[in-house]
């Protein structure tokens, strides 16, 4: 595996690697999620580059840009057992040179809600740095997760509107055994925020749950999330029963406050007020610090009855 740290040595690597060439851009921290976007372009692609760079554009001003969890060699053993053949790590000072002056701005409700109500500027950070990375790869197929549906969706809409020639495929969302969509950001859970973690899961099952039924409306669907994350019913444990028994208040496991929980289309980002097979029941939550992002297709074809995790 080759690495590189500047867009000469990255072009001059990939120049001899045999095509089609697939590119997975992360930020780091790899996971097993970010490894399923290198299984799948190892299965489609001759090639695989791959980058490492946690872009200061895309980060709010209050946002975790320090805090977020860097362990290069690492991933960069992680990138190599899995198979890449370039791995693109450069500084900012490489892709925000001096003078640097170009942004990218996808107009509309499709970056100005959800992610991109509570992050102001967080997809034009994402527009550049992607399409950026796509001119220095100058890849075929561009993976991408759907653990970041509106960022997918975002990235879409620019590779359409200015004709890039790359083909983005998007790779189902890796879970925990207990359903927790992985995250660099799940290192930060404190182990009682870490069990109920996979309740947002669980949440959106139920709202996909309703939305089987027949004659089911959006606000059922919503409702059934809703009620399902915010009063979850948790089974008390043997401590908490003598605790109770005790008349001793039982420790309170922690709360999710709930940022946005609604059905989009998946490629404009729009409410509907009806399903449809490209309806994606969509939400944000946080336990203390940490925010929570999660999805699920509400089509039928979209997800298997084996992603149930109950
Ligand atoms: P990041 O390093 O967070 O920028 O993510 C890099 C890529 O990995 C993005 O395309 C993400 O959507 C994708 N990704 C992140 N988490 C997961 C996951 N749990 N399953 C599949 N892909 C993921």
């Amino acid at each position: 595996m080759i690495v590189t740290r500047t867009i000469a040595e990255t072009r001059a690597a990939l120049r001899s690697l045999p095509r089609p060439l697939g590119f997975t851009p992360t930020m780091g921290a790899l996971h097993n999620g970010h490894l399923s976007l290198v299984d799948a372009a190892k299965t489609r692609c001759a090639s695989v580059a791959a980058s490492l760079f946690v872009n200061p554009t895309q980060f709010g001003r209050d946002e975790d840009l320090g805090r977020y969890p860097r362990d290069e060699a690492r991933d960069l053993q992680r990138f190599e057992g899995a198979g890449v053949d370039v791995v693109f790590a450069p500084n900012a000072d490489e892709m925000y040179p001096e003078g640097f002056s170009t942004g990218i701005h996808v107009a509309g409700a499709l970056t100005a809600t959800y992610e991109g109500a509570s992050r102001s500027s967080h997809f034009d950070g994402v527009a550049i740095i992607v399409t950026k990375l796509l001119g220095v790869v100058q890849p075929d197929v561009l993976f991408l997760g759907e653990k970041d549906a509106q960022q997918l969706a975002v990235i879409r809409r620019v590779v359409h509107d200015l004709d890039l020639t790359v083909e983005v495929a998007s790779i189902p969302t890796v879970r925990e055994p207990d359903g927790l969509a992985m995250s660099s950001r799940n290192a930060y859970l404190t182990a009682e925020q870490r069990a109920v973690a996979p309740d947002l899961y669980r949440a959106l099952l139920a709202g996909r749950a309703a939305a089987g039924a027949p004659a089911a409306t959006t606000k059922d669907v919503v409702v059934a999330a809703t009620t399902a994350l915010l009063m979850p019913g948790l089974p008390l444990d043997d401590a908490e029963r003598v605790a109770a028994l005790r008349g001793e208040a039982p420790p309170a496991a922690p709360r999710f406050d709930l940022d946005y929980l609604a059905i989009v289309d998946a490629d404009t980002f729009r409410p509907q007020s009806t399903i449809g097979p490209r309806s994606l029941l969509i939400a944000a939550a946080r336990l203390g610090a940490i925010r929570l992002i999660d999805n699920v297709s509400l089509s039928p074809s979209a997800y298997p009855a084996t992603d149930a995790t109950t």
